[in-house]
Formats: C-alpha cells, sequence, structure tokens
C-alpha cells in the first residue's frame, strides 16, 4: 500500500501512539509489561521523549510527589515525597524509551509528525510519509495539549524596546535586572517568584500580575498517607455544600486548601500545588497588581484589562501567561480504532493514561470501556464538585474490573494507602457517592438559576 504522492514505507503495528509526553508513555508502558505479544509505535515531533517536561523552564519540579507520577513499571525519584527535578524526569524516560527499544517490541519515531490515517511524516523531510497497518489503534496521546511559555508566546502586544522572556531565562538573567514583573498568577508564575526570592532579588523588586486569584492545594496534605484522607475529605465536604466556595472554605479551615491573600475569595481552581513554606515566600511580594490579564506592555505602561500601570526602566518581563493545561470538551475515550488519552481522575493525567491502557486489555466491549467518563482539567472553582463527583464514579466502576491492578498500580495515589485504610476510604467512597452526585447537580440548578 502506498498512499504517498512521493517515497512511503508500508509498516505494521498494534497501537500507533501519537506523543511520548507523560500520558503516552504511561500508557505505552501498561501495554509494553502486559502484551509481551504487541508491538507498539510511538510517534512525537520533538527530539527526545517527555513531551513538555523537554521546554520546561530549568528549575521546574513536579508539584506533587514523585510517588505516583510517571509509569506502573519503574519508581520514580525515592518512590515517596520527592519532588523530580527536569533531568531526573527525562533520564527517566529516556531510561522506559531504552527499555522499549531494546525489546525490539517498540519503535520510537522522533520528530515525526502524526497526519492521521495511519501516516506519519518525518519532520525533516516532509515528503518522507510512512503508512502504517494498524491493527488494534491510534492512540491519541497528545489531547491534553499542554502549553508552556517557551513554546507558546504570550498573547498580549509586546512593543519594541521592552525586553520579555520566558521564565526559563531567569537562571542567567536574575541577576542583569533591577526590576521584574512577573506575568500570571499560575504555577508557572509561582515558580517564577519563588525562584527569584530564592536567588536574593528583593521582595521590593518583584511585581506580581495576577490575573486572576485561585484556590490551591496544600502539598504536605498530598502525600503518602494523607492523601486518601484529603479527597475524602473534600468529598464529604461537596456532601453538604451548596455552593462550590462552600467546599473550599470548608477545607480551607482543615488546612488542606490555601490562597494567597485571605481578603480575596479566589475564582479559580485549577489543582495547583504549593506548601504552606513556598506560600509564606510568596506572601511577602506586596506589589501584587490585580487589574485582570495584560493586552499590551508599551516602554513605559503596561495595559491591562482593568486599568494600566506605569513603570520604570531597567525593568525585565517574566512570561508565564502559557495556559499549561486548558480545560478542554471531553471526548469518548474509546471509539471504533482510536482512544484519545484524557484525565478520568481529576488533574491525574498519567495514572488515567495507564488505566486507560489496563481498560484497553480487558474483554470488555466499547461501550463498556466508555462508561469511564472523562474529568477535563478543571478551571473554575464550579468545575471542582463535578470533577470529584465524576472521578469517585470512575474509581468505584474501574474496580468492578481490574480491582487487583488498581490496587497494585503505583500511579493510583490510594495505592500506597495500608490495606485497610484502602478498603475503608473505598467503602466510604462508595457510601457517599450517591449523595454527593446529587449535590453536583443540585449546585448546578442554583448556579443557573
Ligand atoms: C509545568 C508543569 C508541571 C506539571 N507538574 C505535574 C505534577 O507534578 N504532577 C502531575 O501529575 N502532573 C503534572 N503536570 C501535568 C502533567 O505533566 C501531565 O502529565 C500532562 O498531561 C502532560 O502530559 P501529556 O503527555 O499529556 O502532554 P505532553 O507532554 O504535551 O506530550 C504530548 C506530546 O505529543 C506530541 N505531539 C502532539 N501532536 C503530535 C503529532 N501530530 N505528531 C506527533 N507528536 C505529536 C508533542 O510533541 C508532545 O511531546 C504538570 C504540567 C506542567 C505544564
Amino acid at each position: 500500500m502506498n498512499n504517498s504522492t512521493t517515497q512511503s514505507y508500508d509498516k505494521e503495528t498494534d497501537y500507533l501512539v501519537v506523543g511520548a509526553g507523560a500520558m503516552g508513555i504511561a500508557f505505552a508502558d501498561e501495554i509494553f509489561t502486559s502484551r509481551p505479544d504487541l508491538h507498539m509505535t510511538l510517534v512525537d515531533r520533538r527530539a527526545k521523549a517527555g513531551g513538555h517536561w523537554n521546554n520546561a523552564y530549568p528549575f521546574v519540579r513536579l508539584h506533587q510527589p514523585a510517588a505516583f507520577y510517571g509509569v506502573n513499571s519503574l519508581k520514580l525519584g525515592n518512590g515517596s515525597t520527592d519532588l523530580s527535578s527536569q533531568s531526573e524526569l527525562l533520564s527517566y524516560y529516556e531510561q522506559i524509551i531504552k527499555k522499549f527499544e531494546e525489546s525490539g517490541r517498540v519503535e520510537f519515531l522522533t520528530e515525526h509528525d502524526y497526519l492521521g490515517n495511519g501516516q506519519v511524516t518525518d519532520m525533516h523531510n516532509r515528503s518522507l510519509v510512512t503508512c502504517y497497518k494498524i491493527n488494534k489503534r491510534v492512540v491519541d496521546a497528545s489531547y491534553m495539549n499542554v502549553k508552556v511559555p517557551s513554546t507558546h508566546p504570550p498573547k498580549f502586544t509586546v512593543d519594541q524596546g521592552v525586553t520579555l522572556v520566558p521564565l526559563n531565562d531567569l537562571i542567567h538573567l536574575h541577576d542583569k535586572w533591577e526590576k521584574f514583573y512577573v506575568v500570571g498568577s499560575g504555577k508557572t508564575g509561582m515558580d517564577a517568584v519563588l525562584y527569584l526570592i530564592s536567588k536574593g532579588v528583593s521582595d521590593r523588586n518583584i511585581y506580581w500580575i495576577c490575573p486572576n486569584d485561585a484556590w490551591l492545594f496544600n502539598r504536605s496534605h498530598l502525600q503518602v498517607g494523607t492523601v486518601g484522607k484529603e479527597i475524602l475529605g473534600h468529598v464529604e465536604c461537596v456532601k453538604n455544600a451548596v455552593k462550590a466556595d462552600n467546599v473550599f472554605l470548608k477545607m480551607e479551615k482543615t488546612g488542606g486548601i490555601l490562597r494567597l491573600d485571605k481578603s480575596i475569595s479566589p475564582k479559580k481552581w485549577r489543582c495547583a500545588t504549593v506548601s504552606p513554606e513556598e506560600l509564606k515566600l510568596l506572601r511577602t511580594v506586596k506589589n501584587v497588581i490585580r487589574k485582570g490579564r495584560v493586552s499590551r506592555i508599551t516602554e513605559s505602561e503596561i495595559q491591562l484589562e482593568q486599568g494600566s500601570v506605569d513603570y520604570s526602566e531597567r525593568t525585565l518581563f517574566v512570561d508565564c501567561s502559557a495556559d499549561g493545561l486548558a480545560k478542554r470538551e471531553a471526548k469518548p475515550i474509546f471509539s471504533n480504532g482510536n482512544i484519545t488519552l484524557q484525565s478520568i481522575l481529576f488533574c491525574q493525567q498519567v495514572f488515567s493514561a495507564a488505566t486507560i491502557a489496563k481498560l484497553e486489555l480487558a474483554s470488555i466491549t466499547d461501550e463498556k470501556r466508555n462508561h469511564l467518563t472523562p474529568v477535563p482539567h478543571p478551571e473554575f472553582k464550579e468545575d471542582w464538585p463535578g470533577a470529584l463527583s465524576t472521578s469517585v464514579e470512575n474509581l468505584l466502576w474501574l474496580h468492578r474490573y481490574i480491582p487487583f491492578w488498581m490496587f497494585r498500580s503505583r500511579l493510583n495515589f490510594m495505592s500506597h494507602e495500608p490495606i485497610l485504610k484502602y478498603f475503608y476510604y473505598a467503602a466510604k467512597a462508595t457510601l457517599l457517592s450517591p449523595s454527593i452526585k446529587k449535590a453536583v447537580v443540585r449546585m448546578k440548578a442554583l448556579q443557573e438559576a
């Protein structure tokens, strides 16, 4: 079969995985471990595995413990509280790819673009198109559409003469400028501010443009042995809540949820995670500009949605405005010949990808598999009750088909609980599930009224 207008190669594979980021690799690892008889082809536009981690800022670290990140077959870091660095993550993924390739059962095509219809092109020579016969499915592991500042320039206008850099450049610029304006209040913005503080930049010289405040997870509550209790605490709060604020305010009292400024009621919720120590440092910055999003930076002023702000010379603007994980519309996960990897447990993308692979190998129909409902990445606080309720439903449903796998999967944060607690939490979630479903409907109706 030769569909290309120029040169082409016919090849055969069982799964063609588009994207060798964290999700594509977590999926492939599960198939690789469980089914030695199957062949996979992984395709990525990047030169190396690891997806967005390749272009992240050098001082990035995991935001959640390494204990439940990566792939199921290989421990990451110390396997516990460790927050792996960029280089640790990239060498981890390299190790996995090496194992894949050495087996002869996995082909990894770097700097290749998937064109659809089983066709893959070499990005250095686009006329080289390889057409694959795919025996099982095409797996879209790019659907999350992760954006990082170094690959996604800001959407606002920057006049000539203004210096704006992605936060990646701070490592060699932090001592060359006097004042720093950090644009963006998400996790990336917080990391930029923390980095400047760690380099001795005075808080007087840090200006932080925060278009929106968000509720934040307290990292110390999301550790091995505490995360199960924490999440059940949220579930309990949803049960009695009439609006999303109730859930967050109640969880704030327990210390599990934090916010930058207690006088502001955050509108956003994106699963960003900080430690209490980091929050303390972030609060030392008093020059916080809350006037909405930036529309333009001229040589003397910053124009924002709700007004403008003058600034002085010798100012470096640090771009942290990329929407890392935007909320995307859910798609059916399994469809004829295709799988679209999405979260099925809130903000747990790699566990979700491995679970989808495990379910793919289970002897059930796609109709049944699609009982698993995608949980789009949350954006607003109102998204949280629904995301939590659907996640609980998915977890309970999965226990009917793959209970032992769920219990043993290191990517499942619950699997790190002692066995008795694991079953206690599962029983409690089963009991609470109907009432939180009702609560979500109630809250939605009130919101729309
Ligand atoms: C700064 C940051 C920190 C994070 N920290 C954590 C954390 O601590 N814990 C956690 O659980 N999650 C964290 N996340 C989210 C996390 O990384 C998820 O794992 C996320 O879903 C990214 O993985 P991915 O594979 O979906 O996307 P990506 O990393 O973007 O990988 C997708 C790949 O698909 C390729 N691709 C796209 N289209 C094509 C095509 N047509 N042909 C070929 N290749 C294609 C791209 O080149 C890319 O390499 C973080 C995210 C960010 C941005």
